[in-house]
């Protein structure tokens, strides 16, 4: 690894977009720091950061492990002292059903993942991003934390309680080197949008790989603005 990378971390890199935003990240000259439950998965991002030139550590976890969490920012204190980047990107769906029907154990892992495993890492990344010269934090919305739907009322309102989160963050981080935004990326062709769009022919959705520059810009030294939210069917209008 190269002394003076920006060491960046990724949730929900096994797949999808963490996975494009980690190669493209790692092709950027970040050192790759890459979560999720799925080794193989996690060993196929690996092998794409490599070809693109960049080097990763590889941290298999279940989100849910809370103390996990708290280990993480511990090991990342100790062998870099300080994180420079973090992709908040890992989501689940949950399922589409109207709120009456909405399974518990699926509402409690909406509540775990989408929204306690952030501030949990939140806790965890905190001093380390204030150590980075210039600490960048992006998390993923979507288009029904602001505009509630039918049937998507599981995951829309842990997006909005993730959107209160974030934009609490960065008014607290207003005053240091972190900025903190949040990306709504609109269907994107990936497992999850499958999921909740089953019907949907996938060839007329922008791929991870498309929105990969704007999440290297979001999160690269130079981009100042803070608890923003970016659109990035917007954004591609105007680049
Ligand atoms: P995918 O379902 O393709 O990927 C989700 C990622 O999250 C996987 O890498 C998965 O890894 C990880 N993950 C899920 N649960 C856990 C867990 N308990 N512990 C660790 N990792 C976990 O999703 P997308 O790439 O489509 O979505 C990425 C983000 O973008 C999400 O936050 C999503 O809500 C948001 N978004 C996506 C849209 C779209 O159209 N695709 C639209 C709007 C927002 P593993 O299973 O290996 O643990």
């Amino acid at each position: 690894m190269n002394a003076s990378a920006r060491i960046a971390l990724v949730t929900g890199a096994s797949r999808g977009i963490g996975r494009a935003a980690a190669v493209a990240l790692a092709a950027a000259g970040h050192h790759m720091v890459l979560v999720a439950r799925t080794v193989g998965g996690l060993e196929e991002t690996d092998d794409l950061v490599r070809a693109a030139g960049g080097s990763a550590t590889l941290v298999p976890l279940d989100l849910k492990d809370f103390a996990a969490l708290d280990r993480l920012g511990a090991s990342l204190f100790e062998r870099w002292g300080r994180l420079d980047a973090f992709f908040a990107n890992a989501g689940v769906l949950g399922a589409l059903s109207p709120l009456a029907h909405l399974d518990p154990k699926l509402l409690d892992e909406l509540v775990a993942v989408n929204i306690t495993a952030n501030a949990r890492l939140i806790r965890s990344l905190d001093p380390l991003l204030r150590a980075s010269e210039a600490g960048r934090v992006l998390f993923m919305s979507s288009s029904v934390a602001r505009k509630p739907r039918a049937f998507w009322g599981g995951y829309a309102m842990s997006k909005a309680a993730l959107e209160s989160l974030t934009l609490t963050y960065a008014a607290e981080c207003a005053s240091t080197n972190v900025r903190v935004n949040l990306l709504n990326p609109g269907g994107t062709r990936t497992a999850m949008r499958a999921k909740a769009m089953p019907g949907e022919d996938p060839s007329i959705l922008p791929t991870p790989e498309d929105m990969a520059p704007l999440i290297v810009q979001m999160l690269s030294a130079g981009w100042e603005k803070n608890g923003e939210l970016v659109n990035y069917r917007e954004w591609q209008k105007t680049d």
